[in-house]
């Protein structure tokens, strides 16, 4: 890098929608990093629970890393914390709520860090840089962008965000700060692009109030709700209503729970003490009076709502009139096993809406004519389009074009490209290292230590094939379980172990429900995560295991 220049290195986010967000700042040996987001595996990935980028660059300068600034706690700007901080201690600085959400998640990870909490239009100093803090609307509470003031000029990155003119805690974008900005003369804009496909402007969240007045207004039964347990908003909205048509609360899930009661801890979640009910207490309620809040919104197997569906839940049982509502989007990728959830739960007699059939999910990132106006307020003199694949980035390019930012100052960067500002000038600078490392279980790896792992793997405690036949039509197994193994104990131990094994899995799958026998990716998923668990208990060994299905 040159001497007094400016680089922006984007090490995740350009490339892909709600994931890897991490963008660097350097100004000589002075770094800042914004944001440290993880993605959640593709289908293909099999055997990784989440992707995070790769910041062996910030590992090789780690001590020049002055802090890591967090906008808001969504896991795609905060899911990759843990692996930074291991290789990259620095103070970390976000909201009040969004370090609440962080301390949950280090403490997952045992893993302690220096946090600031910091509130909008407060100014702190990093070395040669001063980052203000500006208030922003968008599907988390708290949520910031910044005002970079450096020695080339000042910097301003939205974060994510939309303009919600009736937010739900009151709190509105700081649309003077942001104009601010653009009166003092702005160097830099990096926007978010998230909804830049999509023309006018996003719907308040209040929106979604109205949505599920109707649906409480018109419903006998028991309201089963999932969202993100990220989205506060949400959930007060749910509670709120709740509250108006007086039935009481459950929240259900580990997540859920966690985050309302840091949420409420901090302030920003309000639930009258008398209508938030243990899991417990659902026997004694009439069905009129429950509204049971939860996650599982993308079809996640392991999740509350998935396992109600099943009618794996000991609680909660679906029956006759209930309504189920799913008040998320769905995120391309996962309409498969949503789609899956939603068939299971009409099958069991629920009412189920989710957003093909109802508004009841309103998007937390800005429309065409909202980054229009950020563009407007800031006018920067460089726009650097972030937070998309790259048609997003793009169509935000040219909206930012017909905004009047020449050509030439507007940059779609690739993820590790450095875009320099050195004596008046810009130019691309070069690529860093970057790309995507893969999370399984705890453990982070490279593709190539993937590949490598489940290669030892296979050398070490080798695989275990189960092969089961199943009756399509009656979920009545018709042959199996049988179990092949390949460079596994089992050759060398004593036939009893794999009679042991064989004897596990058929009380295992007689245990389950016809429902999850007769769909193949559950049964799989099932199989798989109880041999694991018993292989591991009982003989301390790790094999991969493949059950294969064969479906007559
Ligand atoms: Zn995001
Ligand atoms: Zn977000």
């Amino acid at each position: 890098m040159n001497p007094g220049a400016l680089s922006l290195i984007p090490l995740g986010g350009l490339e892909e929608v709600g994931g890897l967000n991490m963008m660097v700042l350097q100004y000589d040996d002075s770094i800042i990093v914004i944001d440290a987001g993880l993605m959640f595996p593709e289908e293909y990935m099999l055997g990784v629970d989440f992707v995070i980028p790769d910041f062996s660059y910030l590992v090789e300068n780690k001590r020049n890393v002055k802090a890591i600034i967090i906008t808001h706690g969504h896991e795609d700007h905060t899911g990759a914390l843990p692996f930074l901080l291991k290789a990259v201690p620095a103070p970390i600085y976000g909201t009040p709520l969004t370090l609440g959400l962080i301390k949950e998640k280090l403490r997952e990870y045992q893993i302690e860090a220096e946090m600031h909490p910091v509130r909008p239009r407060e100014t702190i100093s990093l070395g040669p840089f001063e980052v203000e803090f500006i208030r922003v609307t968008h599907s988390i509470v708290d949520g910031v962008a910044l005002g970079i003031n450096t020695p080339l000029g000042r910097v301003v990155h939205t974060g994510d965000f939309k303009v919600d003119p009736t937010p739900v805690d009151g709190e509105l974008l700081d649309f003077h700060r942001f104009a601010e900005y653009g009166e003092k003369k702005t160097l830099l804009l990096m926007s978010d692009s998230t909804n830049a496909e999509k023309g006018g402007f996003t719907f308040s969240e209040k929106e979604v109030r109205r949505a599920f007045e109707d649906i409480f207004a018109t419903s006998k039964g028991r309201i089963i709700i999932s969202t993100f347990s990220s989205n506060i908003h949400r959930i007060q909205q749910a509670i709120d209503v709740a509250v108006m048509f007086g039935r009481k609360v459950i929240l259900a899930g580990r997540s859920i729970v966690s985050n309302a009661q840091i949420a409420l801890d901090l302030g920003y979640l309000r639930i009258p003490r008398e209508t938030w009910l243990k899991l417990e207490d659902l026997k004694g309620l009439e069905d009129d009076k429950v509204a049971i809040i939860t996650t599982g919104s993308q079809g996640e197997p392991m999740s509350v709502l998935s396992r109600i569906a099943t009618g794996e839940h000991k609680q909660i049982k679906i029956k006759e009139g209930d309504t189920v509502i799913l008040s998320a989007k769905m995120i391309p990728g996962n309409e498969r096993s949503i789609g899956r959830i939603v068939n299971h739960l009409f099958r069991r007699g629920a009412n189920v809406i989710y957003e093909k059939v109802s508004e009841i999910h309103v998007s937390g990132h800005a429309s065409k004519e909202e980054l229009k106006l950020m563009l407007n307020l800031v006018r920067p003199r460089y726009f650097v389009p972030v937070h998309g694949e790259y048609r997003h980035l793009s169509i935000h390019a040219s909206l930012a074009l017909k905004q009047g930012i020449p050509k030439e100052n507007i940059f779609i960067l690739d993820n590790g490209e450095v875009l320099e500002f050195h004596e008046g000038e810009v130019h691309r600078a070069g690529k860093v290292d970057s790309g995507r490392v893969f999370i399984d279980g705890k453990v982070a790896g490279g593709v190539e230590e993937m590949v490598l792992r489940d290669r030892m793997r296979l050398a070490h405690d080798g695989v275990v094939i189960v092969l089961l036949g199943v009756e399509k039509l009656t979920g009545n197994i018709i042959s199996g379980p049988d179990v092949i193994s390949r460079g596994f104990i089992f050759e060398d131990a004593s036939p009893e172990l794999i009679a042991d094994v064989k004897e596990f899995l058929s009380t295992t799958i007689a245990a389950l429900d016809k429902e999850i026998i007769t769909d193949s990716s559950l049964l799989q998923a099932k199989i798989r995560s109880s041999l694991k668990k018993y292989l591991r208990n009982v003989l301390d060994r790790r094999p991969l295991i493949m059950p294969i299905i064969m479906e007559v």
